[in-house]
């Protein structure tokens, strides 16, 4: 037996009922999902479609929640299991899959970038595309009041690099956030690609709040 098992925290981290896994299969059974392969459009940002896991609930907040803040970084192995039996296919049409950076003091506390880190547990590692940097240090989205203070607070945060411009060029990007509520952050970094004249431009989220 192995003695590290006595400190195993074996409770369900949605309804704290004791589990074998971080999150309880009764409690993975009330997530709604989308439909496979579905998308929304938007006609007024730099990117066209949106590939959504789940719609936004208290479920799926806690659970987001707990990967980002409490550190249950296992976690990103579910997301990502989810995120290949949903959008495998959608996926292979693209060339690049960008997770949206953190600015490197935020990714230094707390320990990893969490889109980074799904996408590597989906299997994605090639398709990631890393030279788009967070600049400048933004203040949390879902603490902004409205659409216009989200848009001014991630306005101009992602720097590309110059090197970069001509790997741009001509390919496809999905940009990859976890939650997406007026899509400002991701429309940021879609205005990037989309001066370096990229092909086509999409986003997928695990929920679309
Ligand atoms: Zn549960």
């Amino acid at each position: 037996m192995n003695i590290f098992n006595y400190f195993l925290d074996s409770k369900c981290i949605i309804c704290k009922k004791s589990s074998e896994n971080r999150v309880c299969q009764s409690c993975i059974d009330k997530i709604d999902f989308f439909p496979k392969n579905l998308y929304f459009e938007r006609t007024d940002f730099y990117f066209e479609k949106i590939f959504s896991l789940f719609p936004y609930n208290n479920i799926v907040s806690n659970l987001i929640h707990s990967y980002k803040f409490n550190d249950y970084r296992s976690l990103s192995k579910l997301f990502g299991s989810w995120l290949v039996e949903y959008f495998s296919e959608t996926v292979e049409n693209y060339d690049y899959i960008l997770p949206v950076p953190l600015h490197v003091k935020k990714e230094r506390v707390r320990g990893f970038n969490q889109t980074d880190l799904i996408l590597k547990a989906a299997g994605w590692d090639k398709k990631i595309f890393k030279n788009i940097k967070k600049d400048i240090e933004t203040k949390q989205q879902s603490l902004m009041k409205n659409s216009f203070d989200r848009v001014k607070n991630s306005e101009n945060a992602f720097k590309i690099s110059e090197s970069a411009v001509e790997l741009v060029k001509n390919h496809s990007f999905l940009i990859f956030d976890d939650i997406t509520t007026t899509g400002a952050t991701a429309n940021e970094i879609a205005k990037h690609l989309y001066f370096c004249n990229a092909s086509k431009i999409d986003l997928m989220v695990l929920s679309l709040a």
